[in-house]
This record gives C-alpha cells, structure tokens and sequence, in this order.
C-alpha cells in the first residue's frame, strides 16, 4: 500500500475514533513538485492498525497453528443507512494437528457480536472474549478431519480502521482496508498471512444503487428482497488481509490486458463519475504496465480473473487481491504501479510475518522506478531511486510487529528496502536477478515467504554468498560511507591506477559490497568492479591507455556516502600480506584468513604463547588475495589443546604478520 501525507490526513490520525465517520483527504491539489513521490507512505495505514487493535488486546492464539484453512464464505448484508453489518461467515479448514476440539477464530469482540455458531451445520457452544472466538467443534477431531464453522455476527466496526462507511462527492462509500490485523475488525477469520485460504466466496448485499467492487470474479448480481446483491469468487489462494469489499454508485469502465501468449484478461476500473475523465486518462496506462512488468517478473498472478482498481476515500492505494483500493481523486503512474506491482509481491508471494514487510513494500516501491525504466529509461530509474535514498537508522527487518508504525516505516520498509531490491540487482546482475526473482516466484507463489526465502532462491541462481549482503541491509542499521583515492601512474601503453577505499562509517559496522569504478582513459571508459570489505583498502591495476579519471559508482548502485580522498602511501602490493582470524576468541573452532598481494611461497604456523610451535598449517604456495584456514584447535598429532593464548605466523612475499588467538574452553 502507498499512502499520502495530507495534513488532514494526519488530523485524521489523532482524531477521536468516535470522530471517524468518513476517510482520508478530501479532494484537493495536487502537488507538482519533483519527488512528490516520497511523500507516499504508511502513516495513515500505520493510524488505521492502532485504532484497530491498540486499544483492545490483540490475542493470537497457538491453537490456530492446528487448523489449515481452505475456503471461507461471506455473505455480508452492509446497510450503510443503519451502518450495521449483520453476516454470516463460513470457513473450511482440515485439522493438521494431532488433536483439536476448540477452533480458535480471530473476531473483535466489542464491535462484533456473535449471534449464532454452527459447527458442521449443528449448532455449537461458544466464547468471544478479548477478541478470540472459540468454538468447541464437540468432539476431538484429529489430523487430516475435514472442520466446517459457520458464524453468524452483526455490528458496526466503523472507526475500528479496517472499515468504513465514508462519502465521496455526495454518495455514501463503503471500503475496507484490512492491513495488516484489520480482517478480524469486520469478519471472523483466521486472522495470520501464512495461512492463504484457497479460495473465497463474497456475497454482498447492498442499495440498489450501489456497485460492489471485490476480489475475483464477479459470477452474479441478483435481488433479494430490495437489497442487491453481488457474489464475487476469488479462485486464487489468498490472504485475510486482502479479502476487500468496495462499494458506491460506481462508474465502471473496463479495459483489456493482451498477455503475451495472447490470453486476454478484463482491467476492471470502478471510479466515482465526477473524475471519470481523470480516471481514464490515469489508469490508461495499466495494461502496459501489466504487460512491462509480466515481462520482468513473470506472468500476471491472477490472468484466470481481472485487475481492477475500486475507488475508496484513504489518501493512497492498497493492493487488494486483483482490485486495488485506490484514493478516488488522484490518478498518478507511480501509484498505479506501486498498487499493480503488489499483485506479485505482496498478494502472490506474500510476506511470512509483517517482520519481513519489505518483501512486499520494497518491492513494490522499487517496481515504481522499474517501471519508470521500461517507460522512460534507465535515467528515470536512477532519478527515481535518488529520489527516495534513506540514510537513517534503524532496520528494515521489523523488530517488533505490533508497533504498526516500525512495519509501515516509510524510511525503511519502503525507500530503504527499495534500494536493497536495486543492489541486489547491481550485486547479482540483471540475470541472476530476474532469474532468481523467478525461481523465488516458482517456490513460493500463492504462498508467503522470508528474506531467507529470498536469500536462497538468489543464491541458488547468482552462486553468491549473499549472507552478508542480507546480513548488513536487511538486520543491520545505516549505510556505508566511502573515501575514495586513486593515483596514476603511466606504464608504456598503459596506466598503473592506484586505488585507495576507505569506509569512514563510525555509527555501524564495515560493509562488504561490490563497487563499480569508471575509469575515464584517452580509450574510452575501462569499467571494473572492486570487492571490498575493509577499514582501509588498497588496489593495483592496470587501465587500458593513459588514464584520466577515476569515478566511484557513478551509476548510484550502492545505498552510500562518497568523498575524495588523496593517496599518500601507495604499498608495494606484490609484497602485501594481512593476517586475521575469526571468530577469535574461539572454541572450538576459528578460520584464519591470509591475504597475499602475490602468488607465491607461502607458510603459516601456529605457537603457543611459550613460543613452541603448536602446528604448520600451510607450507607450500598459495594463489594471490584471500585465503581462508581453518583451525580446529587441534595440535600436529592431532591431539586437542589447552585453553589459553596462540600466535598464529604468516609468512610470504618476505614479510611477515602475527595474530593473537584465544582458545576459550
Ligand atoms: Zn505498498
């Protein structure tokens, strides 16, 4: 979801729920200033779920871990002239616990109240305390036991933040806006994105002037007893979270989405006719958009169905399953493509926990620039990312997910994140990227995924270690700040180039990336890509021609600080030799790692702190740059040694380093 940050909005925020009886922003200009994109976020989202939740205890309960739930059923009478609700849901689940008697439902239980619960169709004992509905199924059901619940409720969770019954122009609006703990505000459910329901039924009934926009298809349109009513099926798997109703005197126009193996498919567009106009002219684009990002990402998710969009009165968008919810007066690309880009990463693969958010938003925020690639070009991709650099602290790994304010983190699960998608690419390469989005897709598609999910799907396709990439970005806090020197110094035909980084950082620890430097010569540009990892860092190459400058990522692939420095001490690299171990101290085991300028004769032993030898662990040649030997605390007969102090000894190239080492036992 992107949301807007309108100083109504934000009053909105602190108003009292009692206050709440429409939404968002009301119409108004707007902005035309460049990175008006930046100012999407999830503040107003981040106010919804605290109203939803903060006030009342949110209760998950551990016995919902026994059930898998397959199919729900909501036949939902919205009367907005009494704002009442009166429904009745029904789910299916299989029993995959050893044993279950009591069903565990989430269902917010001051503004909810249970009329009636079946089990199976029989009526079934119930309690509905602190949000938690618990239905005693009459008998211990055991694995693979088929479960049927039926819930009949009423009541008006209007203020609760997941649904409203708002205006726009002069008609009454219902939305819904269910992110992330808002289902449960307004239907009784299995309320954890891990556990997609198969599929989902939505009866609807309504005024008869009034349109329902919702998930899938719409399969028919009746009425009953002066009510019309409209039953949608989802046929997809799919989260609570993204179970949607949208209802208004909509306009409807439809466009067509060719793919490209020729299947066509209906864009869905439900608009409040005052800005029909606009909503032509904005949401024209869709279909290219669809088209451009199938071609990055793989088929559109849902091509049996529809994309839609369903205006609603929140300052933003919200990527409902197949119908966006969208701000009903404002029609920019960048919002269009957010909401569409959700519909691989966030409603295909959606995040495990809200702990790993960016899955879905850093995606989704990064697909804007993508997009802005396919339609205007790299620049515009760059421009878009440089728009939306964060700096700050804290991590993109959500620490606490009941501080809905750390999950919609503008900063960091949106415009940080969306950098960590741009380095991976720039660290893996466009291939390795969009083979490895691929295969993540493949893995985990209709289902929810982690950043280790990821992680692996791209290092299974790169052959990379990215532990540490993932380590720093996504668990670690801040950026990396670079000095850059370098030096030339001719050599026949060609140029010797120097290079000296150094990371100045001081509130976070050393990165390890890959950094692309441009050398500009009399040739042309000679482009390498230096892997660095240290405090202080030298390189020595040769540069095709007379070298005339030097550029540091000049294409902004890394999330970074970069300032000039000045090389004063340029080391014979030939002859360089660093020595380090780790972890140290260690039990039982520390790798120490040997760092050669040069091929050549080699030696590393090992001394107790008596000065005797211990062991030789290398003694022959070694090939140029890192070596890393392990240790396993063992001496040269194999026998393990004491606790206590060691030197470990390297010698090559006619120099010589020492590490201490300490064995703790
Ligand atoms: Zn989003």
């Amino acid at each position: 979801m992107r949301f807007v940050m309108l100083a109504c909005l934000v009053a909105l925020a602190t108003a009292p729920i009692s206050a709440q009886t429409t939404s968002g922003p009301t119409p108004g200009e707007v902005p035309d200033t460049p990175g008006f994109w930046r100012q999407w976020e999830g503040e107003a989202k981040t106010a919804a779920a605290a109203r939803a939740v903060n006030d009342r205890p949110v209760k998950l309960s551990t016995e919902q871990d026994l059930y898998d739930v397959h199919f729900y059923d909501l036949d939902l009478d919205l009367d907005h002239v009494n704002e009442l609700i009166t429904g009745t849901v029904t789910m299916r689940a299989t029993v995959v616990g050893p044993l279950l008697r009591m069903v565990d439902l989430n269902m917010q239980s001051i503004a909810l109240i249970v009329d009636a619960v079946r089990v199976a169709g029989q009526p079934a004992a119930y309690t509905h305390v602190a949000n938690l509905l618990s239905v005693d199924l009459g008998s211990d059901h055991t694995m693979g036991q088929e479960i049927e619940v039926t819930v009949d409720y009423h009541g008006n969770p209007n203020g609760l933040g997941a649904f409203g019954w708002a205006w726009a122009d002069t008609e009454r609006l219902i939305w819904t806006l269910s992110e992330p703990f808002g289902a449960r505000t307004w239907w009784p459910c299995k309320d954890l994105n891990h556990d997609k329901a198969d599929s989902v039924d939505l009866h609807i009934a309504v005024d008869p002037n009034m349109i329902v926009a919702s998930n899938g298809l719409l399969v028919g349109e009746e009425m009953v007893d002066g009510r019309r009513v409209f039953h949608w099926q989802e046929r997809y798997p799919i989260c609570t979270y993204l179970v949607s109703v949208a209802a208004y005197p909509y306009l409807v126009f439809t466009d067509t989405y060719t793919s490209e193996s020729g299947a066509t498919m209906p864009i869905v567009n439900y608009v409040v006719p005052s800005y029909e106009q606009e909503a032509r002219d904005g949401y024209g684009v869709t279909a290219e958009m669809i088209s451009a990002f199938a071609d990055g990402f793989g088929e559109y998710p849902f091509i049996d169905e529809k994309y839609g969009h369903a205006a609603f009165t929140w300052g933003g968008g919200m990527e409902h399953q197949t119908c966006s919810s969208m701000i009903y007066w404002y029609f920019g690309e960048g919002l269009t493509a957010h909401e569409l880009a959700h519909q691989w990463w966030g409603d295909m693969v959606t995040c495990k926990s809200f702990h790993h958010i960016w899955l879905n938003e850093g995606f989704a925020t990064w697909s804007e620039a993508y997009w802005l690639e396919q339609s205007d070009g790299p620049q515009a991709y760059r421009d878009d990312l440089a728009n939306n650099r964060y700096t700050g602290g804290g991590t993109i790994y959500v620490e606490n997910p009941d501080n809905f304010g750390s999950i919609f983190d503008s900063n960091l699960s949106y415009n940080k994140a969306s950098w960590v998608v741009h380095m991976l690419r720039g660290v893996v390469g466009d291939e390795d990227f969009f083979a490895g989005l691929a295969l993540y897709r493949e893995r985990f598609e209709y289902g929810a995924a982690d950043t280790e999910d990821l992680q692996g799907a791209m290092e299974e396709v790169s052959g990379q270690d990215l532990g540490p990439f993932f380590q720093q970005w996504i668990y670690g806090e801040y950026y990396p700040r670079y000095r850059f020197a370098y030096l030339f110094v001719p050599d026949g035909e060609n140029t010797t180039a120097h290079v000296r980084i150094d990371q100045i950082q001081t509130n976070t620890g050393l990165f390890t990336m890959p950094i692309p430097i441009r050398f500009i010569t009399d040739q042309g540009d000679h482009w390498v890509t230096l892997e660095n990892e240290r405090e202080v860092q030298y390189y020595t190459l040769t540069v095709p021609g007379e070298g005339w400058a030097a550029q540091f990522d000049p294409d902004e692939w890394i999330l970074r600080d970069a300032f000039a420095g000045t090389i004063t001490d340029v080391p014979s690299t030939s002859s360089a030799l660093s020595l380090t171990a780790y972890p140290n101290p260690f039990n039982p085991q520390t790798t120490l790692r040997m760092e050669l300028g040069a091929a050549g004769p080699a030696r590393l032993a090992l001394h107790d702190a008596a000065g005797r030898l211990v062991r030789v662990l290398v003694d022959g040649d070694l090939p140029a740059g890192a070596n890393e030997i392990a240790w396993n605390g063992r001496d040269g007969q194999g026998r393990t040694v004491a606790a206590g102090v060691y030197f470990a000894v390297a010698e090559a190239g006619g120099k010589r380093e020492t590490a201490r080492l300490a064995l703790v036992k």
